[in-house]
């Protein structure tokens, strides 16, 4: 059962240590609950971020006074980390009050870095995986194709930064993430990396993951879903089907293949997906013609899958470069090449293709000038 409540100006008690409970402490406060945060021990080092919580010194469970001192007022208590009998104490007493308490489990002590795989920029194509990984986040470092429309509401306890890298311009070199990341999972944070589709699909992912093994720092893999794959679903094109193609191959078309690359592609017969394709289209589909590719061979372009700006083209592929440019369809997008698209409604008969979102895909009109 999930019940929402907002905490903003109500009084919240914290049970557990700043390193354990730092996630609910930024949650609340961000949600501008009145904290207080009851810890056992001496006070560890405080960080700006959790600046405006109170402190109080954790009672034990049989420091009644102290304990109803600090529960009566509250609204809401969280348990981010008790001991048994202080929670069963805890417990009994705010039952008795009729005050709310809920249990978070406390943030992990040692730094770490998961790699995300945000899929392609829609949030219902988030994981449950992923979506777990990030409300646990301290910090997130974000791409330009991960979806990030509700990145706050998802990972509320985090600090973001956006590292994204477009076709034309690298805001932050590739070496500066992966010490940005290092950097911060060293300082004990719960470092989640954020890329669009999958992170081991053309995306450097694998890079990252070795930074953080040489830097002796735990990394974990939540897998995405690839816009090689569900891009060409959403305008209803399988990579795979029965009687018409039982392989499909991704590639990169960020510098066009080579000639035996694109033979290989030829003789191998199944579906071809081009990622960041779109600038050497006309390079890469005369390439594939010279090694034997039918020009009739159905294609399509993407733009923008998922989004309300998608838009498709869907073509004989010796016809998709002009298409493209007279469409002027722009990155990012995924080219599809093969049988499979004839499969597509949206093929033959220029249908309109709606997705599971209610996202209507219509056959290609001029981009407005
Ligand atoms: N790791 C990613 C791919 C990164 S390469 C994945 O698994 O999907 C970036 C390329 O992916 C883009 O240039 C484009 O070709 C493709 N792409 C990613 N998201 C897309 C989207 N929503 N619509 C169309 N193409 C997309």
């Amino acid at each position: 059962m999930q019940i929402d409540l907002d905490p903003e100006g109500r009084k919240v008690v914290i049970f557990g240590n700043v390193t354990g409970a730092r996630q609910a402490l930024r949650r609340f406060i961000s949600s501008g609950a009145t904290v207080t945060l009851a810890t056992p021990g001496a006070l560890p080092a405080i960080t700006d971020r959790i600046g405006s919580v109170r402190y109080a010194a954790q009672p034990d469970s049989s420091d009644s006074a102290s304990l109803l001192r600090l529960v009566g007022p509250a609204w809401l208590i969280v348990d981010a980390g008790l001991s048994e009998p202080l929670r069963r104490r805890i417990s009994e007493l705010a039952a008795h009050l009729q005050v709310l308490m809920i249990n978070e489990q406390p943030a992990p002590s040692a730094g770490q870095v998961v790699l995300i795989g945000g899929g392609p920029g829609r949030i219902e194509l988030l994981t449950l995986g992923a979506c777990e990984a990030l409300r646990r986040a301290d910090v997130v470092l974000y791409d330009r194709l991960a979806p990030t429309d509700r990145l706050a509401e998802l990972a509320p306890g985090a600090e973001l930064i956006n590292v994204g890298k477009s076709p034309y311009h690298h805001p932050i070199a590739q070496r500066s993430i992966e010490q940005l990341m290092i950097a911060r999972a060293r300082n004990g944070e719960s470092v989640v990396r954020l890329k669009g589709g999958d992170p081991f699909v053309l995306s450097r992912g694998g890079e990252e993951m070795q930074a953080c093994i040489a830097a002796g720092i735990p990394v974990h893999v939540v897998p995405g879903v690839t816009s090689s794959v569900a891009v060409p679903a959403a305008v209803s094109i399988p990579v795979t089907h029965r009687g018409v193609s039982r392989s499909f191959t991704v590639i990169s078309g960020h510098t066009p293949p080579e000639p035996r690359e694109l033979e290989g592609l030829v003789r191998l017969g199944g579906t071809i997906v081009i990622l960041m394709g779109i600038s050497n289209l006309t390079q890469i589909v005369a390439g594939l013609c010279r090694a034997g590719l039918n020009a009739a061979t159905p294609a399509a372009a993407i733009e923008r899958g998922f989004s309300d700006a998608q838009r498709s083209v869907m073509s004989p592929v010796g016809e998709l470069p002009a298409e493209v440019r007279r469409l002027d369809i722009c990155p990012p997008a995924v080219v599809v090449i093969g049988d499979v698209v004839a499969v597509s409604p949206q093929f033959a008969h220029s249908a309109e293709v709606i997705d599971a979102f209610g996202h209507r895909s219509r056959p290609p009109q001029a981009r407005a000038s």
